[in-house]
């Protein structure tokens, strides 16, 4: 059972350094999809250890407050947590932040979940909108374990593709690629006919958390090994890099955690 707080927040609109925004919105903290390696994690720390995917701040007021905000930048929906998680179906908080928000704001959503679908009505009100869907592809026993409660792979694919049947501007973030566990190639091939623009991201290990690393070390222990070799690993990126250049999609950005943050373009 997961436990909902509800909150009243100060501002809708966050100043951040995210690469392509200039701020975020979260109307949510904590998200039910509970990914063992979402780097959001550390925000239990604030909220009782609790375990992460077991409790989800609400930030109630926040249609409210979009009502009488503005910002001029992109803004990104969302940073801890995802905009469309289970809670969303009932709370409808997102859904009226959009409803409420001024159509001229550049947006884009991310999200793990085809419940975005419900929206598309409201998407096409904004001037500047793009609506992103991860997708990794992961097998149903590796997902089962490590994104134990987010809509299937299959099901997030189909909602690029209904995104795009219906105008709405999509793209598709390949994220966490781990190696021997993504095959970031194949994902582009399914999803190309139908996705307007890439972003891709390779696993942060250590934002991921010491249950993360012991769960791969001992399952996947040539990905973990792979991982944690620097000039194994600087080839690997090199090899998708390589097949991300020739694949012929826009490429938005190739964010890279390790030995140091980087991004790629
Ligand atoms: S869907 Fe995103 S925010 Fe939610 S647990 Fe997974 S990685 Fe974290």
């Amino acid at each position: 059972m997961v436990k909902i707080i509800k909150v009243k927040a100060k501002k809708a609109f966050t100043p951040t350094r995210i690469p392509g925004a200039d701020y975020v919105l979260n109307q949510y903290i904590g998200c039910e999809h509970a990914c063992k390696y979402c780097y959001a994690k550390f925000m239990s720390k604030w909220y009782g250890h609790a375990a992460w995917g077991s409790w989800v701040v609400v930030k109630e007021n926040m249609p409210s407050l979009v009502k009488n905000e503005t910002v001029k930048g992109s803004v990104y929906m969302s940073s801890v947590s995802d905009p469309y998680q289970p809670v969303e179906q009932e709370l409808q908080i997102t859904r009226n932040v959009l409803k409420n928000m001024d159509k001229n704001v550049k947006l884009s959503i991310l999200t793990k979940s085809d419940l975005v679908m419900r929206d598309v009505n409201i998407f096409k009100e904004f001037k500047h909108i793009e609506v992103g869907l991860t997708i990794n592809g992961f097998d149903s026993s590796v997902k089962r374990e490590i994104e134990p409660f987010s809509p299937s792979n299959e099901r997030r694919i189909k909602a690029l593709k209904k995104l795009h049947e219906q105008g709405v501007k999509n793209y598709a973030f390949i994220s966490p690629i781990i190696p021997g566990l993504v095959d970031v190639q194949a994902l582009i091939e399914k999803t190309k006919s139908f996705t307007s623009s890439y972003w891709f991201e390779f696993l942060n290990l250590k934002a991921a958390g010491k249950e993360f690393k012991n769960w791969l070390s001992q399952n996947y222990p040539e990905s973990y090994n792979l991982i944690t070799d620097k000039h194994r690993f600087e080839r690997f990126v090199k090899t998708v890099v390589d097949t991300i250049n020739n694949s012929g999609v826009i490429v938005r950005g190739v964010c890279v955690h390790y030995p140091k943050m980087r991004f790629l373009k």
